[in-house]
């Protein structure tokens, strides 16, 4: 299921910038989607060597973690199940895990901010379950998202990408450090006060000459939005054909603009912008759009 195909590199029109590019992790697969699938390829190895046939992970009613996790079981042969943060509800997202078979728990918010009190409720001595922290965030996913680096051309000077627990990032970094190469990382916050994502990045990749944060491109906070953000957005789409999210990689995509008109990317240098996939959610967002 996970191969070692590398995603693709594609060029963006940018009347300023001439050497930028976007690594197309959304392509990797529809549904096991961009950074979701980077982070489970070593997860999933570690819950087969130790021999479980059963992932237990955590979500939002619109995570895109869930939608990978059920989808990377089935595929795999194992049973999967999701402690759902908030009360019941149907949505685009939720139905594509019931598809998948998987078993979701709706929790009460209270419940859910003590993730180990949910599992042992249920899974506590069971032989069978291998438990997949929120997001995945793991030594694991970090693995996994360094690898991405491997797949940058030589001359790659700076790649940029969206940051909501950071995982991706740190993975990303530890990659640049482990490869001694001259890369700069810029990592771009979606949710309010992303700070403490430098102290999560550290946890796993102390060396953080080659980190950049943009704090700036939160847009209100975590799935907040703003007209600005949904206008660039769909000029965007609509330019290069390539769907991006109002999330993550919108945000991420808005910010590479503004760095690359600040000269912070500049324009004789090659920029790699990472597409983090998790396109699935759009679906049920018509409420945001305004056109
Ligand atoms: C989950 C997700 C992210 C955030 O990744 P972290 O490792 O939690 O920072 C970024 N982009 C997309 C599209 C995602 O689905």
């Amino acid at each position: 299921m996970f191969t070692e195909m590398h995603s693709p590199l594609q060029q963006l029109p940018h009347t300023k910038h001439p050497k930028l590019w976007m690594k197309r992790d959304d392509l990797i697969d529809p549904y096991i989607s961009g950074n979701k699938w980077r982070k489970l390829k070593y997860i999933l190895k570690a819950a087969r060597a130790a021999g479980k046939s059963h992932l237990v992970t955590y979500g939002g009613a619109y995570s895109n973690h869930l939608v990978a996790t059920a989808a990377a079981a089935a595929r795999s042969g194992l049973k999967s199940s999701a402690f759902v943060r908030g009360e019941e509800v149907n949505n685009e997202m939720l139905i594509l895990c019931k598809l998948y078979g998987m078993n979701l728990i709706f929790t009460s918010r209270e419940a859910y901010r003590e993730p180990a009190t949910c599992y042992n409720k249920l899974f506590a001595n069971n032989p069978d379950t291998y438990a997949i922290p929120e997001g995945g965030a793991s030594e694991e996913a970090v693995r996994g998202c360094a690898e991405i680096i491997d797949e940058l051309p030589a001359d790659t000077a700076h790649i940029i990408c969206a940051a909501g627990t950071g995982t991706t990032a740190a993975g990303l970094l530890k990659g640049i450090v482990a490869s001694g190469r001259q890369i700069q990382l810029h990592v771009v916050p979606v949710l309010k006060g992303g700070d403490f994502i430098t102290t999560e990045i550290i946890r796993y990749e102390p060396f953080i000459n080659q980190l950049s944060m943009h704090l700036d491109y939160h847009f209100g906070g975590y799935a907040k939005t703003k007209p600005e953000l949904l206008q660039y957005m769909q000029q965007f789409i609509a330019k290069t054909g390539i769907l991006i999210d109002p999330v993550y990689t919108a945000k991420m995509c808005f910010a590479t603009e503004d760095l690359i008109k600040k000269g912070i990317l500049p324009v004789n240098e090659k920029v790699i912008a990472l597409h983090t996939g998790g396109l699935l959610g759009i679906m049920g967002m018509k409420d945001k759009f305004i056109f």
